[in-house]
């Protein structure tokens, strides 16, 4: 069942065609006999030049310093998160960069309550504030950065905007984030 022609999406190393059938493009490779992609990426059969291709999802090194991206976080600790980027300026990335996010910018006022900026499995939009030593350092000093979706740490419920804070409809817990301004809009603004 072919009839609604999808996006073919392509792995690394997935087989797309044999060499008798069609040549090899761009981001393919001649896996003695099989073509393969080299790249993720959606596949590209030129029937006119008898080519298969894969144009890469994200090119790499895509990003930039001011760049805006958005992803979950997959491990948080106090001064530090590290994000996976699902988004990169709005637009779905597949190149599944991570990104590691300092959160010290914020400096508790003496005798304040730490509160964590970011929790794990937070969806949090982020700004691109250097790319040194070959690792994206994200940054929640843009404008619009900030935590878009959370879930509650005691039950799992998404947790509702109350005010600056926080709030479990389901347990009534109380949790403190560093809020996107557009924070429990639905669908999540990338
Ligand atoms: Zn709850």
């Amino acid at each position: 069942m072919q009839s609604d022609k999808k996006r073919e999406i392509a792995m690394p190393g997935d087989k797309l065609a044999e060499i008798e059938e069609l040549l090899p493009g761009n981001h393919v490779f001649d896996d003695s006999g099989h073509i393969r992609a080299a790249v993720v990426g959606s596949v590209v059969r030129d029937m006119r030049n008898m080519e298969v291709s894969v144009m890469p999802a994200t090119r790499p090194q895509v990003l930039k310093p001011g760049d805006v991206v958005t992803g979950m976080v997959e491990t948080a600790q106090t001064s530090s998160a590290s994000v996976s980027v699902q988004y990169v300026n709005g637009k779905p990335s597949e190149a599944e960069l991570t990104g590691s996010l300092l959160m010290r910018d914020s400096a508790p006022r003496r005798g304040a309550r730490r509160s964590a900026s970011v929790k794990l499995g937070d969806i949090v939009r982020c700004e691109v504030q250097s790319l040194t030593n070959g690792m994206i350092h994200l940054s929640l000093n843009g404008e619009g950065a900030g935590v878009v979706f959370a879930r509650c740490s005691n039950c799992g419920r998404p947790l509702i905007r109350a005010g600056s804070r926080l709030k479990c409809d389901e347990c009534g817990n109380v949790e403190e984030r560093k809020l996107a301004g557009d924070y429990g809009e639905s669908p999540i603004r990338p």
